[in-house]
């Protein structure tokens, strides 16, 4: 009689995807605030100068160019 093999099943992955999900969501979190603190111009946020007046201070605490 011939050995039959068996089928594993197959492993989780080391990283779940919620996880992957989770992070994707928080990167691109940041990169939201990144935008908004550092590049925002009232141009997308249609905030006018408001955010950039808001946010002057960090700009150039972070050395983002301004003016
Ligand atoms: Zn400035």
């Amino acid at each position: 009689m011939p050995e039959l093999q068996t089928v594993r099943p197959a492993t989780t992955p080391a990283v779940s995807p919620r996880l992957i999900g989770a992070a994707a969501g928080v990167v691109a979190f940041m990169l939201l605030i990144t935008y908004l603190v550092a590049f925002d111009q009232g141009a997308v946020s249609q905030s006018g100068m408001y955010l950039h007046e808001l946010m002057h201070d960090g700009r150039h605490l972070l050395g983002v160019p301004c003016h």
